[in-house]
């Protein structure tokens, strides 16, 4: 029997390709070439592939044609299908917002009460208002949602905004926020022995490209009388790697800082007297 393969659904072309193909290879993934194709393989990992239309992927995924996939969190509450998020993956960020026409006022929810409001995600939207006890007239649209108030089609929409800059364009402004949304593995609830392995697998790896993502390698300069107070504001893996320099009473310094916390750091150690302070990215990194 042939050796079990893990089945990925990714979409095909759209804003979450670029980084779901991204994220395979930065795992050391690489894929047949088969841009134009439904589905390849990679050549060193037991993993097939098919590109599919994002909203389609939550069905494929219940219906095990494909074991897991790449999704925005969006598309996967909106189908409503059985698949469970097994990571969140930290791109395709957005959310899905309600806006009006800057030129009314807005009173609050309560103000959307017997309003038409277009929308692409009736699903999400309809459980939303009806946990508010709002009824409204809900107008389902595939695309383009943003023009509706503009051509008199609708009091309101609910859209996925990024930066707001679709929304300003088209005179509108955000006024409440549904549910916020990034990309996401999910996977059908059952997989055999051989593929829940794959799984494992694979997720070991993305779980440390998204760590080395979030942290940073850095190597400074100390003078040795400040090398206790330097030490202290750098947290490390365990802790960090002190080397003497060649010229007397300094030290070579290495740790691993995070994304978040990093520039505050940086001044305090400046103000502590560290110099030639660098700072690089990570590839991968398992602790
Ligand atoms: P498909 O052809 O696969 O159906 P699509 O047109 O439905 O593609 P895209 O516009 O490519 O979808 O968006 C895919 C996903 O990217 C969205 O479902 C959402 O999770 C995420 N996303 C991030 N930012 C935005 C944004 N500003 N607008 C729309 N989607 C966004
Ligand atoms: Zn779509």
């Amino acid at each position: 029997m042939a050796p079990a393969k893990l089945k990925i659904a990714i979409q095909k072309s759209g804003r979450l390709n670029e980084d779901s193909v991204r994220l395979l290879k930065d795992c050391g993934i690489d894929l047949k070439n088969g841009v134009n194709k439904l589905k390849t393989e990679a050549d060193n990992f037991p993993l097939e592939v098919y590109f599919l239309r994002d909203d389609d992927i939550p069905q494929y995924v219940e219906d095990a044609v494909a074991d897991i996939g790449i999704v925005g969190e969006n598309v996967l509450y909106e189908k409503n299908k059985q698949a469970e998020i097994v990571e969140k993956l930290g791109f395709g960020k957005c959310r899905l917002s309600v806006a009006v026409s800057k030129s009314v006022a807005y009173g609050g929810l309560q103000s959307l009460r017997g309003k038409r409001i277009a929308t692409s995600y009736p699903g999400i939207v309809g459980r939303f208002l009806e946990e508010n006890g709002i009824k409204v007239d809900l107008h389902e649209i595939s695309g383009s949602v943003e023009i509706a108030p503009g051509i008199g089609l609708a009091d309101a929409i609910v859209d996925l905004v990024s930066s707001g800059s679709t929304l300003f364009m088209n005179g509108l402004i955000e006024v409440e926020t549904i549910l916020k949304s990034e990309a996401a593995l999910i996977r059908n609830s059952v997989l055999d022995a051989d593929r829940q392995a794959i799984l494992d697998k694979l997720l070991f790896r993305i779980r440390a490209v998204k760590k080395a993502k979030n942290n940073k390698y850095i190597l400074l300069n100390a003078p040795n009388a400040n090398l206790e107070k330097i030490i202290s504001l750098l947290p490390g893996m365990k802790s960090p790697t002190v080397l003497p320099l060649a010229e007397p009473g300094w030290s070579s310094v290495h740790s691993v800082l995070s994304e978040n916390e990093f520039w505050d750091i940086i001044e305090k150690l400046k103000a502590e007297g560290a110099q030639g302070i660098l700072v690089v990215p990570i590839e991968k990194m398992v602790i």
